[in-house]
């Protein structure tokens, strides 16, 4: 049980900290909550047949009475994503900037939600109210429009809570940070900076969009046939340097994928992307000669349904590719996607394609600040207090270390459900809230370590053994076991492996035949501890087994 005080001001990470990806955070103060971001995450080999990883909400699905507003930082997966499952759980207005928004109305048309979310936006400079809190959003540099840092300002003292972002001077769309405004933030006096970690050990100053633009320009320059480029679809910087290297060698642009189609909906929506050209359909891609045409698609992580990877197979209806052709991915690999995107990069150097990623090439820079831009930030900020989130443990730890030499009086690495109350100028941990992770499944919510997903994976791993058995009154085999395997072992070593399962079955029931206890339980007992034991001696493996116990009464043996 954890005690929170009326009066605390607490910070309490429920995802995104130890971990990059699912953000979600809470503040408190007064009885009242307040919910930055709600994201997702992506699943790793320990999660079979998952797609998609949520943060368990439990801690504050169990307070929604006092729940604020959940506030968007912008709109990547990993800060917004959660919306469309997690939000009727807590039913409160949803606030963000105008891109954010625009993102997510079409995320909630295209997966038919039958919920209405209340969405306002909100935007820079201007001091809102959500009960105790005031605050105010600051205009940042990321790899998405619209992104917003969070000033809280409470009597306890400012909380400024950075989201993702970067210093970039020539962003391509929008302008740099507001640097005037954080530095007057540093001014007034800032009490705590709980911010991004991503790129805390890269040292030096992470390179501007115009880099990117100015390298895939040259790419495309030196290309002599068809150009395909694949970036995050989110990012809608990219997309315009893209055109703008594709104009600057007369090439026309054709666009595909779904979702890339949907992120330049909601920038035209919110006043990006009006200055460019049109684009050529997909339909009519055919018809632009190979060297006029660069094609933007969806996919740069190797995700098999993407436009990339169909292109790439020979599987895209419309768009296909040749000998010479240049593909050029304007993306990083994000930890655990490696093998799906080599597998893409792969089957496209078999088509002998001119293969051209961030290694070969300044055609991506990442979205997040490098060592120059967080001393920077506290050169700016002056915090008394660095917590650093949005990271693993060796982030956060790089992260905390430079803001020591930033001369920060204070740093504390927070993990997923630690209770940081703000105290007279010092942030302390006071206790643990639950967290945990969930997936959707079917049209429901479900806990990962619920029971199903565990066996999923002991089947995935170790196969399954099913028995039927059919007993008599007394407890004696009426016929020989019926005995099926999958994925336990190889077709030639079934036969051997039935007939030695059947032979430790009719075993394990003769032994017990003495005993008093003729249950159907005790006898499903009986049979699958025989064939998990010998599973075991035989192949190392804990197969799942289901055992189907048939009994007859000696009046139904008798009729
Ligand atoms: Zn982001």
């Amino acid at each position: 049980m954890i005690k929170i005080n009326h009066d605390d001001l607490i910070f309490l990470p429920l995802g995104g900290s130890g971990e990059i990806g699912m953000n979600a955070n809470l503040y408190h103060y007064k009885g009242r909550w307040l919910m930055i971001d709600l994201g997702i995450s992506f699943p790793d080999d320990t999660m079979p047949g998952v797609d998609v990883v949520l943060p368990d909400l439990r801690f504050i699905e169990e307070r929604a009475e006092n729940l604020e507003a959940i506030i968007l930082t912008h709109a990547h997966e990993d800060h917004f994503g959660a919306i469309p499952y997690l939000w009727e759980r807590l039913q409160v207005p949803v606030y963000g900037t105008a891109f954010t928004l625009a993102l997510l109305r079409r995320k909630l048309a295209e997966a038919r939600l039958d919920v209405h979310i209340p969405m306002h936006e909100i935007d820079y400079n201007i001091d809102y109210n959500f009960g105790p809190f005031s605050i105010e959003l600051v205009s940042m540099t990321h790899s998405i429009p619209d992104p917003a840092a969070l000033i809280l300002r409470t009597p306890e003292g400012v909380v400024f809570h950075t989201g993702d972002w970067k210093f970039d001077a020539t962003p391509m769309l929008g302008e740099d940070a507001d640097k005037a405004r954080l530095r007057a933030l540093g001014d007034e006096g800032v009490m705590a900076l709980i911010g991004d970690s991503t790129n805390a050990m890269v040292a030096g100053h992470t390179p501007s969009e115009a880099v990117a633009c100015a390298g895939l320009t040259k790419v495309i320059a030196e290309a002599e046939n068809m150009v395909a480029v694949t970036c995050f679809a989110s990012n809608v910087a990219r997309i315009e340097s893209i055109i703008t290297a594709a104009s600057a060698n007369n090439r026309s642009v054709c666009v595909a994928g779904r979702a890339l189609n949907r992120t330049i909906s909601a920038a035209k929506e919110v006043g990006y992307l009006r200055d460019i050209p049109d684009f050529v359909s997909e339909s009519d891609a055919s018809l632009i000669p190979r060297e006029n045409l660069v094609v933007i698609c969806t996919g740069s992580q190797g995700e098999s349904r993407a436009a990339m990877a169909r292109i790439a197979n020979g599987m895209h209806e419309q768009i296909s590719l040749n000998a010479g052709d240049t593909v050029i991915f304007s993306s990083r690999k994000i930890p655990g996607n490696e093998q799906a995107i080599g597998r893409v990069q792969d089957a496209l150097l078999r088509g002998r394609v001119h293969l051209i990623t961030d290694e070969e090439a300044d055609v991506h820079v990442s979205g997040h600040p490098s060592r120059d831009e967080l001393t920077e930030m506290y050169s700016l900020i002056r915090p008394k207090i660095a917590i650093p989130v949005h990271g693993t443990a060796r982030h956060l730890l790089a992260h905390a270390e430079l803001a020591e030499n930033c001369q920060v009086a204070q740093t504390l690495i927070p993990e997923n459900g630690d209770v940081v109350k703000f105290n007279a100028g010092k942030a302390e941990i006071e206790g643990q809230a639950h967290t945990g992770l969930l997936t959707h499944e079917g049209g429901e919510i479900v806990d990962l370590q619920s029971d199903f997903l565990r066996v999923r994976r002991r089947m995935l791993w170790n196969g399954t053994v099913t028995i039927s058995v059919v007993l008599s009154g007394a407890g004696h085999l009426l016929m020989a076991p019926q005995i099926s395997q999958s994925g336990l072992c190889s077709d030639q070593q079934e036969d051997d492996f039935i007939a030695d399962a059947s032979l430790a079955v009719e075993d394990a029931l003769v032994q017990h035949s003495e005993q008093p206890k003729r249950d159907n339980r005790t006898y499903e007992q009986i049979v699958t501890g025989a064939v998990r034991s010998l599973a075991k001696q035989r192949f190392r493996l804990r197969p799942t087994v289901h055992a189907h116990i048939l009994q007859a009464s000696d009046e139904e043996l008798r009729a």
